[in-house]
């Protein structure tokens, strides 16, 4: 799959340290914790991928990876500094919110935003902060949206629909006529979700 082509690029800790560059960008965007590392790692099917994202320092930055054949590349994924941790300072805090409202904002060539929610806990007030900040370009069509209610392994087929149904509800207040938003339930553990993941993200940087 071309997801297992992905290879770390760059790092930055602000949004004019990143590369300007022609191709589609998918950004990964969700609460510490939530199981976005192991979501990313699980997709590229390399075990230590998104290990930079977690080294001290590193966690407020923003890891680009390239993916695609190396004379050819299709797209770059961002890996943006997961969010609500509680032990972070207030400075760091503001800093984060900085960030992440530039980067979805006004970063160029964004095609899609991955959005990892812990499934057993659906959209928590961080997590609709940072849709808030991507809504204008959700509402155009400009960018996209996928969620993925990760850790699905965790809850039996009634929670799962559960949560299923609430997020729904959620994302239903985003829509538009021009949005394309889409939510699956996802699990690295079981490897759940993960070939759609694979397609919808391909057939968006293909477009
Ligand atoms: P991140 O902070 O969002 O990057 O989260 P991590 O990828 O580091 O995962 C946080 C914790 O959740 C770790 O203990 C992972 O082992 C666990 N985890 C991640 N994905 C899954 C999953 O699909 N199922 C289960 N049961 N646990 C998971």
């Amino acid at each position: 799959a071309w997801t297992h082509t992905a290879r770390f690029l760059t790092t930055a800790s602000r949004l004019d340290q990143l590369p300007a560059h022609e191709l589609p960008e998918i950004a990964f965007v969700g609460r510490s914790n939530a199981g976005k590392s192991t979501a990313i790692n699980t997709l590229a099917q390399q075990r230590q991928l998104a290990y930079a994202s977690k080294t001290p320092g590193r966690t407020q930055h923003i890891n680009l990876f390239e993916v695609g054949p190396k004379d050819a590349p299709q797209a770059y994924w961002a890996d943006l500094p997961g969010y609500g941790y509680a032990a972070v300072a207030k400075a760091a805090k503001v800093r984060w919110q900085e960030v992440m409202a530039d980067y979805l904002r006004v970063r160029r060539n964004l095609a899609c935003v991955v959005q990892m929610v812990d499934s057993r806990h659906g959209f928590t007030d961080l997590d609709r902060q940072l849709l808030n900040f991507v809504a204008p370009r959700l509402a155009n069509g400009e960018v996209r949206l996928l969620v993925l209610l990760t850790k699905a392994d965790k809850l039996n087929r009634n929670e799962a629909a559960d949560s299923l149904r609430k997020a729904r509800a959620v994302l239903a207040a985003l829509s538009t006529e021009e949005s394309d938003i889409r939510i699956t339930l996802f699990s690295s553990l079981k490897r759940q979700g993960v070939g759609e993941v694979a397609e919808i993200l391909h057939a968006w940087v293909a477009q």
